[in-house]
């Protein structure tokens, strides 16, 4: 069972979730949309 790391697009945490679902929010900042980049941007 293999299950996947988890990172956060906000605040760049990651962490491996305690259950199947995908969790609502980043357990460090509490975005809902930790999944979700806030925007199209370039840096790298
Ligand atoms: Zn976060």
């Amino acid at each position: 069972m293999k299950i996947p790391k988890l990172k956060c697009l906000r605040c760049k945490h990651k962490w491996f979730p305690r259950k199947e679902k995908k969790p609502r929010f980043c357990p460090k900042c509490n975005s809902p949309y930790w999944d979700k980049p806030k925007k199209k941007k370039k840096k790298e």
